[in-house]
């Protein structure tokens, strides 16, 4: 149970954070709603764990502007005292083959996805440093491990990460916080609904499992790392893609 946590998950109107935002909500977390453009999404998301009788608010920036975000960090602080647990989870895709890659697709990526889990996380260690424990869960990618033709920006910014989780792993243990990674794999919402019908029947044969994810396969698994089931646990990647992995 989260009972008395207040947790923060980034770009958690839609897709894979909002379903991480329902399921820290239901254990009992106040969870600030982070959103970047999508207000009315983030709107819904907070009525809807309101309606399942959680607590939530919805709260905009931007993660890939340091600035904002420290600014953002002082009032999530001024306005609920503490922060437990820190889930950055907004991300981007700008999909191509690296020949044919401009510099704004690489540089919008790694900006969003690894940099702005930088900048959320240099903000808020502060305060968990201050108070001696805390967890962050990074949400990484499938494609940050085993690499992904097509996706070299989105591939470098999810090792980014896993680079970025093992290293304040190490920093913040001493301080009782707990630093891991979620790895998906190919999971359905928006990001990837983009993809055409016969590349999707491709990549469904490559899961040992044989289907695609849904997000709440994730938010099991970020509901675990944010739990006491876990207080021993730090530095690490779980992969939860159906074993595209192994
Ligand atoms: P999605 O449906 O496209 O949602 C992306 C979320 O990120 C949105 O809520 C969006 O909020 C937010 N976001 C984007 N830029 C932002 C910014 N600058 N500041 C704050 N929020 C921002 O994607 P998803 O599939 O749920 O993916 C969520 C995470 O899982 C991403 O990190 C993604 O890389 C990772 N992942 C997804 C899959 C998959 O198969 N779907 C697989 C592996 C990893 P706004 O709309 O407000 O901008």
């Amino acid at each position: 149970m989260l009972s008395g946590k207040t947790a923060l998950v980034t770009g958690a109107g839609r897709g894979i954070g909002k379903a991480i935002a329902k399921k820290l909500a239901s254990l009992g977390a106040t969870v600030v709603v982070n959103y970047s453009g999508s207000k009315e999404k983030a709107e819904e998301t907070v009525a809807e764990i309101v309606a399942a009788g959680g607590s939530a608010e919805a709260m905009q920036c931007d993660v890939s502007d340091f600035k904002a975000c420290e600014e953002f960090s002082k009032a999530v602080v001024a306005k609920y005292g503490k922060l437990d647990i820190l889930v950055n989870n907004a991300g981007v895709t700008r999909d191509g083959l690296l020949m044919g890659m401009s510099e704004d697709d690489y540089d919008k990526v790694l900006d969003t996805n690894l940099k702005g889990a930088f900048n959320m996380t240099r903000h808020f260690s502060r305060v968990f440093l201050k108070q001696r424990s805390g967890r962050i869960i990074n949400i990484s990618s499938v494609s940050g491990v085993m690499g992904n033709a097509g996706q070299a920006n989105y591939s470098a910014s999810k090792a980014g990460l896993i680079g970025l989780t093992k290293s304040v792993a190490r920093e913040l243990a001493g301080r009782g916080v707990c630093v891991n990674a979620v790895a998906p794999g190919f999971i359905e919402t928006d990001m990837t609904n983009a993809m055409k019908e016969d590349a999707k029947k491709k990549l469904i044969e490559n899961i040992p499992l044989g289907r695609i994810g849904k997000p709440d396969d994730i938010a099991e698994a970020v509901a675990f790392l944010a739990g006491d089931a876990s207080s021993y646990i730090t530095g690490q990647v779980l992969c939860v893609d159906g074993g595209m992995a192994i």
